[in-house]
């Protein structure tokens, strides 16, 4: 029992360290500027002390404020690297083999960087309402070669891909742009690279389900007006991560309640 308990309590760490790499990488991505170098305030540029460079902790530590200028430090810091910890963990509690048998490392770590890929997009966008389009190619180019490689046939990803993309590509269209940024069928494509088909399909539709609940909740607390664009990123990163951890389990249960099984 103690050694699982220590294995995750690292996968955690280890994700939380990768939630302060995207929080960096989504800043450093914005501003065009390199990924070497130290990491600065966003307010006062001051170099940030290596000591206060732990995740979430330092957050704490110094009550969400920059330690030299004051200012207060984005609530998305801490929240990201705890998101990055949990998703780490919980990739770890599915693969990991307590009686010591194979583990599919290569299905792991796909999980991580798929993961960890749309929660950056989610960041970005929930941040600037904009997106990355060279990094979302380059990671669709990425994880639809990964998975051609992994499952040895490419017709569900290029139909998973052509279908994240035209889904929502017309919905830009129908809407002209209203319900949807031109950015978003980048990430329906990269969704289908990730999940191929027909697992994409479940991404779009919990995209849906989720999407249209909290935004319901949003409207009713008066946090968004009917009129404002609601970053479609996020939810398309609950989705997809929802479709790739639980696909299969909702793919068959919508065969039984339709009497196909
Ligand atoms: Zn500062």
């Amino acid at each position: 029992m103690f050694l699982p308990i220590v294995a995750l309590l690292l996968a955690f760490l280890l994700g939380m360290a990768l939630g302060s790499f995207i929080n960096a990488l989504v800043w450093r991505m914005y501003k065009g500027i390199s990924l070497w170098g130290r990491s600065q305030c966003p307010s006062c540029e001051v170099q940030i002390r290596a000591k206060h460079l732990f995740p979430v902790i330092s957050w704490i530590i110094l009550e969400g404020k920059c330690n030299n200028c004051g200012n207060r430090i984005n609530f998305q810091y801490p929240l990201v690297e705890f998101l990055g910890g949990v998703i780490v963990m919980f990739a770890f509690a599915r693969h990991i083999s307590f009686t010591g048998g194979h583990m599919d490392y290569a299905a792991l770590i796909f999980e991580i960087l798929f993961a960890l890929t749309l929660l950056t997009l989610a960041v970005f966008d929930f941040r600037w309402k904009l997106l990355p389009i060279e990094f979302i190619a380059g990671a669709t180019v990425f994880f639809g070669i990964w998975n051609v490689i992994a499952t040895r046939s490419i017709f569900p990803l290029v139909l998973g891909i052509a279908f994240g993309a035209l889904f929502l590509g017309l919905q830009v269209l129908l809407s002209r742009g209203k319900w949807m940024g031109a950015g978003d069928p980048w990430v329906g494509a990269l969704l289908g690279a990730g999940l191929g088909w027909p697992n994409v399909s479940i991404g779009m539709y919990l995209t849906y389900v989720v999407g249209g609940f909290f935004v319901l909740v949003l409207l009713v607390l008066g946090l968004v007006r009917r009129k404002d664009r609601v970053p479609f990123a996020p939810l398309l990163a609950i989705g997809g991560i929802s479709a790739m951890w639980f696909g299969d389990q909702i793919g068959l249960w919508f065969a039984r309640a339709l009497g196909w099984m």
